[in-house]
């Protein structure tokens, strides 16, 4: 289960090279598959191109490398920090029962454009993993889309909403997906 909740961090060096990555340059982000989970490497367009490699990418994207800001940066309504927050949260916690609430939240999340969805991998049970990145951080992160059912995604709604209004807990909404499962 472990593979499927994988958060990893964008480098700030290339990982070929390993000189800086350049502000506002493109980045070719890499994830490779691992026993236990993936890594992640970042590389100047030219150094992937031209680095030997005897394996085959998870997930490759190209997107553009962003400096972090610097400290008195203005920040983010606060609603959004918390959101994104807690699917870091969700996501570390590899809570099997949380699969679906995992899932909606990432969704909302890029809906309000704060992640892009950067590959889509179907697998054998047809489930989905789809790569995700932050679009200020540039984070991946690797979320299973469990192909709810339409259904019961309202059902989903309405928990993640009542963890970001910290109407419930997370073992609260834990313990009630269990639930709907059975
Ligand atoms: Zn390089």
């Amino acid at each position: 289960m472990a593979q499927e909740w994988n958060i990893r961090s964008r480098g700030h060096v290339c990982s070929i090279c390993t000189k800086p990555l350049v502000d506002k340059a493109p980045v070719i982000s890499v994830l490779k598959e691992l026993t236990d989970g993936y890594e992640r490497l970042d590389c100047h367009p030219e150094c992937w191109k031209a680095a030997p490699r005897d394996w085959e990418p998870f997930s490759s994207w190209e997107g553009v490398y962003l400096a972090p800001p610097p400290p008195d940066a203005k920040k983010e309504p606060l609603k959004k920090e918390t959101a994104d927050d807690l699917l870091r949260h969700l996501i570390a916690l590899e809570d099997p029962a949380m699969k679906n609430v995992v899932y909606v939240l990432a969704v909302m999340l890029e809906r309000s454009k704060i992640l892009i969805e950067r590959d889509a991998r179907e697998q054998e049970d047809h489930t989905i993993l789809r790569v995700y990145e932050h679009r200020r951080t540039g984070e991946s992160f690797v979320v299973l889309d469990p192909r709810l059912r339409l259904e019961n995604l309202a059902e989903v709604q309405q928990q993640v909403v009542a963890l970001l209004s910290g109407t419930k807990t997370l073992g609260e909404v834990s313990a009630a997906e269990e639930q709907a499962k059975t």
